[in-house]
């Protein structure tokens, strides 16, 4: 079945902008994909609508089978985001965000530290477990963002410009800490601008520019055109 099924899909903003003008993508199970496109193109509003976190102006949305108008909790539940900004209490410690967020989906305590454990010792941060989050660094931000988003188990991992102002060291161990996610069978769509970074992680890409797809291709054959 299909991870991502867009079709028609459109956003005009209050202000007028057209930010998306009818894009249609899928996204199989089992892929990673990212959207590569330069500012402005309509990357960030595409992730917005799939996390609901923007209404569309027009299309249909489904994840997993689940339409985001009729089911959107079900489609919700399958869903992890990361976002571009870091979005966490200041305060609050990083054990306790990811306690706490597992809360929002009922999961128990036990379990829930359990996860975070889990996720904490793999992304390298185990060590800043009773630290606040306002004293981590960059790259420590968007590792917890992205143990965060997975504390649920959601079958698809969508992250926006995962790695954007990440040292390089940093982005490797995060490149290779998706590779292992996605090898353990969950879907990673991510968006970026740069084209090493689809080029090192991605299996499928999809090119936006100014609100349409302008390529939609797997990697092996986007890298015999160039
Ligand atoms: P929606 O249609 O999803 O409710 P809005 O059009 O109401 O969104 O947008 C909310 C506000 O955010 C707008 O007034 C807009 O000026 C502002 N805004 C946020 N990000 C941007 C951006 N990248 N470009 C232009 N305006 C933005
Ligand atoms: P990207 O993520 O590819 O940089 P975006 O989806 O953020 O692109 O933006 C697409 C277009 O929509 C841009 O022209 C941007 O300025 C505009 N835009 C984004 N968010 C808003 C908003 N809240 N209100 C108005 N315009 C917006």
């Amino acid at each position: 079945s299909a991870a991502i099924r867009i079709r028609g899909l459109e956003k005009t903003y209050g202000t007028g902008m057209r930010a998306l003008k009818g894009i249609d993508l899928e996204v199989r199970e089992g892929d990673f994909f990212a959207l590569l496109g330069p500012n402005g193109a309509g990357k960030s509003t595409t992730i917005g609508i799939l996390s609901s976190l923007v209404n569309k102006s027009a299309g249909e949305v489904s994840i997993f089978g689940h339409d985001i108008d009729r089911e959107l909790l079900a489609a919700k539940r399958c869903i992890g985001v990361v976002p571009q900004e870091f979005n966490f209490s200041q305060f609050e410690k990083v054990m306790d965000i990811l306690v706490s967020q597992a809360g929002y989906y009922g999961i128990p305590l036990a379990r829930a530290k359990e996860r975070a454990e889990h996720y904490l010792k793999r992304l390298g941060l185990w060590d800043k477990r009773d630290v606040p989050s306002r004293m981590l660094s960059g790259g420590m931000k968007r590792r917890l963002m992205i143990a965060r988003a997975l504390i649920h188990e959601p079958r698809l991992l969508i992250l926006d410009e995962p790695t954007a102002g990440v040292d390089i060291e940093i982005r490797r161990s995060m490149w290779q800490f998706l590779q292992e996610i996605n090898a353990q069978g969950i879907t990673i769509v991510l968006t970026t601008h740069y084209l090493e970074e689809a080029e090192q992680l991605c299996k499928h890409i999809a090119i936006i520019d100014q609100g349409r797809i302008i390529h939609n291709t797997s990697m092996r054959e986007l890298l015999k055109e160039l």
